[in-house]
C-alpha cells in the first residue's frame, strides 16, 4: 500500500505529539516532531546569545546548526532530537525554551532552515509529522490531515503534569500563561501562521482517552483511504 504522509496540527499541549506516536506505531510509519527542531533551534541561540533582531547573525547561527532524530535503544522507541550530536531531548523541554520558541520560530530564516528539512525527511511518505503548519504549508498536498484541539484548562492541566512528572519547578498558572503565549504568537505571526486546513478533519481530545483518540484517528484515517467502503 502507498505510504502516506499525516498531518496533525493543532494549539500547543493538545496531545498532537501521543496521537502522532500511536499512529506511527500502529502504521509501521517515522515520527517527526516539528516542535523538537524549532525548540532545539532556540536552546542554540539561548545558549549562543544570539541577537533575535540581527538578521546576519541568525544566518550565520542557523549555518552552525545540525539537528538530527536519532532512534537510540536506550532511550526508548521514539526518536531522539540530536543538536550537533547532543541529546537534547530534556533541555528542549525546559520553560526557558518554552518562553522564547514561538518567538524564533516566527522568524523568517528560521522557518526556511526547518521547514526545508521537514519536507526532505518527508519527501518519500511514510510519516506522521506534527506541528503548526504541516498540513498548510509543509505537506499542503498531504493525505490526511489532523487539526487538533482541547479546552485550554484540559491542556495547561496536562501539560503541568508532565513537566511534574519531569520534576520541572513550575505552576500551573506558569504552563497556562505560557500555552496562551505561545497560542497567540503561533496564530498571529505573518510566517505561516497556525491555522486549519480546509481540508483538515478537527480532533477534540478533552473528553477522549488515548485509545478512543487512536480509534477514531484509524477511522478516519480508513474513510480517507477506502472513500466507497461502508
Ligand atoms: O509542538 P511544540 O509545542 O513542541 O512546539 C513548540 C513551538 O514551536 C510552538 O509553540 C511553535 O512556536 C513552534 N512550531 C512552529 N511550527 C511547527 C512546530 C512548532 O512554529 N511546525
Amino acid at each position: 500500500m502507498k505510504k502516506l504522509t499525516i498531518a496533525i496540527d493543532g494549539w500547543s499541549s493538545c496531545g498532537k505529539s501521543t496521537l502522532a506516536k500511536q499512529l506511527a506505531k500502529k502504521l509501521g510509519y517515522t515520527y517527526i516532531d516539528t516542535g523538537a527542531m524549532y525548540r532545539a533551534i532556540t536552546l542554540f541561540f539561548l545558549r549562543h546569545e544570539v541577537d533575535l533582531k540581527n538578521e546576519s547573525e541568525i544566518e550565520t547561527s542557523l549555518k552552525k546548526i545540525d539537528l538530527e532524530f536519532k532512534l537510540e535503544s536506550t532511550l526508548g522507541d521514539q526518536p531522539q532530537m540530536f543538536l550537533n550530536g547532543e541529546h537534547v531531548e530534556t533541555q528542549i523541554r525546559s520553560m526557558a525554551v518554552a518562553e522564547w520558541v514561538s518567538q524564533v520560530a516566527a522568524i523568517k530564516a528560521v522557518r526556511s532552515f526547518a521547514v526545508h528539512q521537514q519536507q526532505q525527511m518527508g519527501a518519500n511518505g511514510g510519516v506522521v509529522m506534527d506541528g503548526r503548519d504541516i498540513g498548510t504549508f509543509v505537506f499542503p498536498n498531504a493525505e490526511v490531515k489532523f487539526f487538533m484541539t482541547a479546552s485550554p484548562t484540559i491542556r495547561a492541566q496536562r501539560r503541568f503534569l508532565e513537566m511534574q512528572q519531569k520534576n520541572t519547578a513550575v505552576s500551573m498558572e506558569q504552563v497556562m500563561e505560557n500555552l496562551q503565549y505561545r497560542d497567540h504568537l503561533d496564530s498571529t505571526r505573518e510566517e505561516s501562521p497556525l491555522t486549519q486546513a480546509p481540508d483538515s478533519v478537527v480532533i477534540d481530545n478533552s473528553n477522549l482517552n488515548m485509545e478512543e483518540q487512536l480509534n477514531i484517528a484509524l477511522q478516519i484515517i480508513n474513510k480517507i483511504i477506502n472513500p466507497n467502503q461502508e
